[in-house]
């Protein structure tokens, strides 16, 4: 999945509006920050296969400590931890970020077929393999995506036309990358993939732009 998860960093907003939304797009895509670093280290393995599923040519061999279900809860109390210590937050609001991390998870043994691992060494895969259709895809994430966009903006408002601005045009960016993953050409190899990966730290530094320029409606 990917819109689907920027759906739940904007819709957390609502419950904790103290929380930066780039510090929520970090929580909610912490998964898919790890993985490139962590496939260019050697550690986890993807490769290309064409036939992989109707919506992604990827074949995720392995990625326990990115993406599996111990993994992620791990990395959710970490992140949930740091957070606590660093903003000197309520408890409530750190469990309430873990929780974005781990929703991670959810979200993507949703639209997987079963390469998701549940334990770090274990054999147990989980997928539900939505992304055998193309069309459910773009529904489901869709409308989690229209659904996640429409809290936040009701949740907040723009401080001066940056905060329209910026909001409005990484919405529609976020977009046109979803459909131009779904419609491009198949990548030669997993470098190609792993790269252009990294370019999601510039939608969590989007994110901390966004959320300056906007502040919670109450
Ligand atoms: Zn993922």
């Amino acid at each position: 999945m990917f819109i689907g998860h920027f759906a739940i960093a904007f819709g957390a907003k609502r419950w904790i509006a103290s929380v930066s939304l780039g510090t929520l797009f970090l929580a909610c895509q912490l998964a898919d920050l790890l993985w490139p670093n962590l496939v260019l280290m050697g550690l986890e393995v993807v490769e290309v296969d064409a036939g992989a599923t109707a919506v992604t040519p990827l074949d995720f061999v392995s990625y326990p400590y990115s993406h599996s279900l111990v993994a992620l809860g791990l990395w959710a109390a970490v992140f949930a931890g740091v957070y606590l210590l660093l903003r000197q937050s309520a408890l409530s609001t750190a469990a309430v970020l873990g929780g974005v991390v781990l929703s991670h998870w959810l979200l993507d043994v949703v639209s997987h077929r079963p390469d998701i691992p549940v334990t770090l060494f274990g054999p147990m895969r989980l997928g539900l393999g939505m992304w055998h259709s193309v069309p459910l895809t773009i529904a489901v994430e869709g409308v989690l995506f229209a659904l996640g966009v429409v809290v936040y903006a009701r949740a907040t408002r723009a401080r001066n036309r940056i905060g329209s601005i910026a909001l409005w045009a990484l919405v529609g960016f976020l977009v046109v990358v979803y459909f131009g993953n779904l419609l491009g050409p198949l990548p030669p190899n997993s470098a190609a993939v792993v790269w252009p990966a990294q370019a999601m730290w510039l939608l969590v530094a989007w994110g901390y732009w966004i959320d300056r320029h906007r502040k919670p409606r109450r």
